[in-house]
Order: C-alpha cells, then sequence, then structure tokens
C-alpha cells in the first residue's frame, strides 16, 4: 500500500520517532505549524473514524492515554491541542488516520466561520 505513515512506521520512510509502542508511535511533524508538533499514528492503517474498528479505537485511546506522562519530554507541559483532520473540509492530505498534537506555545482559537 503507498501509504506515506505506513512507510514512516516501517522505517522505509525517515522521521524524527519520539515515542513508540504496540499501539501507535509519535514523530515530529515535517512541516509543523506551532512550536511543537506532533503526529500520533496509529500501526493499524485506516483513512477516517468511520473506518474504525472496536480494536482500532481501543488502541488509539491507549496511546492517547500515554500523552500525559510524555507531555514534559515532548515539550507540552503547559498543555496542547489534539487535532484530527477528516476529509476533504479539513483538508486531510494523509490518508492515514493521525492525530495532530501542538503546543510549546499558546494556541489561538481561530473563528474561522469568516474566513
Ligand atoms: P493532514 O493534513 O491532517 O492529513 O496532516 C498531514 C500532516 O502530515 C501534515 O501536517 C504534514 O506536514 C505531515 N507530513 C507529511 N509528510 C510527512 C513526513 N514525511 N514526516 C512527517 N510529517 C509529515
Ligand atoms: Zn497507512
Amino acid at each position: 500500500m503507498n501509504c506515506i505513515f505506513c512507510k514512516i512506521g516501517r522505517g522505509e520512510i525517515p522521521s524524527e520517532k519520539v515515542y513508540e509502542d504496540e499501539d501507535v508511535f509519535i514523530i515530529k511533524d515535517i512541516d509543523p505549524k506551532a512550536e511543537k508538533h506532533y503526529l500520533m499514528i496509529p500501526k493499524h492503517h485506516y483513512k477516517l473514524i468511520s473506518d474504525m474498528t472496536d480494536d482500532d479505537a481501543a488502541a488509539l485511546m491507549r496511546g492517547l492515554r500515554k500523552l500525559p506522562a510524555l507531555a514534559d519530554k515532548l515539550g507540552l507541559k503547559n498543555g496542547y491541542r489534539l487535532v484530527i483532520n477528516q476529509g476533504d473540509d479539513a483538508g486531510q492530505t494523509v490518508f492515514h488516520l493521525h492525530v495532530h498534537i501542538l503546543g510549546g506555545q499558546y494556541l489561538d482559537f481561530p473563528d474561522l466561520k469568516n474566513k
């Protein structure tokens, strides 16, 4: 399958991996949108929340629950924002579900409706 995140997971494409367990890995985003920008990527490939199995949901939640313990090491001790882009309106560009982890600074919360 020609999926960049699956290739990163298999080590076929280099990445800056900062965490890995049996469920997920976390890499630095190649084009950061905040002082700290990571991606939590489930090891199992699926595109959308609507494609998730119960096992996928449990695996992602196990991964997310590791974040509080990792926050200090990742420079996120003052807080962070999680974003999951889903589909065209959200501008999803990689079709392997992933959670953006943004922080390392105060994060404005823009009002997008008039843009
Ligand atoms: P999304 O638009 O929500 O699908 O997010 C895809 C994210 O993947 C973007 O923030 C990209 O900067 C990031 N990205 C794409 N290719 C790579 C890569 N090879 N290594 C790290 N991050 C990547
Ligand atoms: Zn994939």
